[in-house]
């Protein structure tokens, strides 16, 4: 099968397309072909060298397709059923194993395309509006990139909510798509902490939600009001440096916390209770999910060099 490997950390340009044998499934497992892969912010942090991966890699989290063998022990799932997961390895290929219990079936009526685009982005918009902190209906909280795959999602599932939510988004039609979402205002990056006091009479936000990370940290923090939390969920411009801690007090008795999908899909029930919440909520009609950008597999490395450049809105997928 076809499949993309890095023999080394680097630029985009290490992501080549080889032939490699076909995986099996073992015990616990399924063997699927891919219908669609989804492109994630992590693999990126894996590809450079920022995260520790082991060589040659293929990476790759999430993805749909049909199953094509089943592994001893498995119950629930047979040949043919169309399956999506967050959680396989190597899904940047034209066939990936899962472990069943990270896999959920696909219900009717949602496209195998969705049904890869969803997973990642979406149980982490879940968590972050549901778990890691908890908005009120009438909370005013502040979702950065906006337009970007996690923030349509979260914007959308926290309006659902009854939230406020004012967002950052760089360009006109980024901006265009993150009002489309919901969001109350959307606002520039530059001097965003002020035009926040603006729009909440001064007082702040309850939440800032802020996969941007280096260039946005500061103001984020100055954009919370008292006892407000800020939760730092991604460093696409780069990894916040130490900080000190008096600031939280200063600030108002601040929160920073910084939380990872995983932390939030403990248990069973709680994948399937978060995955049954976005499949109902693109049934209800009340969650979008928006492919904003599809490659072949083979042009991964321009998935990454898009997503690195700011250049996408909502999800990025490959197709085999
Ligand atoms: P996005 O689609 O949101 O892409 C990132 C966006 O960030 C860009 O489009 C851009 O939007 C904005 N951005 C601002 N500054 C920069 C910069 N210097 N370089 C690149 N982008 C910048 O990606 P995802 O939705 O996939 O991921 C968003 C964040 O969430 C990432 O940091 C990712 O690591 C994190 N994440 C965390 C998870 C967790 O559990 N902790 C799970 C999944 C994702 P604009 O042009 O509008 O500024």
């Amino acid at each position: 099968m076809r499949a993309i490997v890095a023999e080394r950390a680097g630029d985009p340009e290490v992501l080549e397309l080889r032939e490699l044998p076909e995986p099996a499934p073992g015990p616990g497992e399924l063997l699927v072909r891919t219908a669609a892969t989804g492109v994630n912010f992590i693999e990126t942090y894996q590809r450079s060298g920022a995260y520790r991966v082991g060589f040659p890699f293929t990476p790759g989290a999430e993805a749909s397709g049909r199953v094509i063998a089943v592994g001893a022990g498995v119950a629930g799932f047979a040949v043919g059923d169309l399956i999506t997961t967050a959680e396989a390895r190597a899904t940047y290929a034209e066939q990936f194993v899962v472990g069943a219990d990270r896999a959920v079936r696909v219900p009717e009526g949602i496209a195998a395309d969705t049904a890869a685009a969803l997973p990642l982005q979406g149980l982490t918009a879940h968590y972050l509006s549901v778990s890691a902190a908890q908005p009120q209906p009438g909370d005013t909280v502040l979702v950065h990139a906006g337009a970007g795959g996690v923030g349509l999602l979260l914007t959308q599932l926290l309006v659902r909510r009854g939230v406020r939510v004012l967002t950052t988004a760089s360009t006109p039609e980024k901006r265009a798509l993150s009002r489309g979402a919901g969001a109350d205002e959307v606002i520039d990056y530059g001097g965003f902490a002020e035009r926040v006091r603006e729009l909440t009479g001064g007082e702040g936000v309850a939440v800032v939600y802020d996969g941007v990370g280096k260039q946005t940290f500061d103001d984020s923090l100055r954009s919370l009001r008292v006892r407000g939390e800020l939760v730092l969920f991604g460093a696409a411009s780069g990894p916040v440096p130490p900080f000190d801690l008096q600031r939280l007090n200063a600030g108002g008795s601040l929160s920073v916390t910084r939380p990872s999908m995983g932390h939030f899909l403990r248990t069973p029930e709680e994948r399937e209770a978060r995955y049954r919440d976005l499949f109902d909520a693109i049934a209800d009609g009340s969650l979008d999910v928006r492919i904003g950008a599809r490659f072949p597999l083979a042009e991964a490395a321009d998935a990454h060099t898009a997503l690195k450049s700011r250049a996408t809105t909502g999800k990025v997928i490959l197709e085999p």
